[in-house]
């Protein structure tokens, strides 16, 4: 968790470009975005992974997907569509061990992303 760079981010610690805070969850531009809009939405409690998640957690993943509704609809992308997905765990790609939701959208605007 000291070596976390989201729970840095979430601590104010390392910067990032936010979209939405809460008491619970942040959402933040992706730094290396693999589409026109790429947005990271995460609880600020560190749980390292799916494999992570406990029973307690269970409002707040849920509080998760309104979260991406929220910011999909401010990126405007929510009429045309967005990808949500998680990689969980080194196998599926993982490299940053807080859990988060990928939202990636935005081709229509710029369509030579090709995601
Ligand atoms: P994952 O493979 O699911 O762990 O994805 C981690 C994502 O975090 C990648 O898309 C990175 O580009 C992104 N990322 C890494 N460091 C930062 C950062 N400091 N601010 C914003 N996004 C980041
Ligand atoms: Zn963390």
């Amino acid at each position: 968790m000291d070596e976390c760079i989201f729970c840095k981010i979430v601590l104010g610690q390392l910067p990032a470009k936010f979209v939405y805070q809460d008491d619970d969850i942040i959402a933040i531009k992706d730094i290396h975005p693999k589409a026109p809009i790429h947005l990271l939405v995460m609880p600020r409690k560190h749980r390292e992974s799916l494999k992570d998640i406990k029973r307690e957690d269970q409002e707040v993943l849920g509080k998760l997907l309104l979260v991406v509704q929220k910011v999909a609809a401010d990126a405007k992308i929510a009429e045309d569509g967005y990808k949500v997905f998680i990689n969980s765990g080194h196998d599926a790609g993982q490299i940053v061990f807080h859990l988060h939701l990928h939202v990636l959208g935005g081709w229509k605007k710029a369509p030579r992303w090709d995601v």
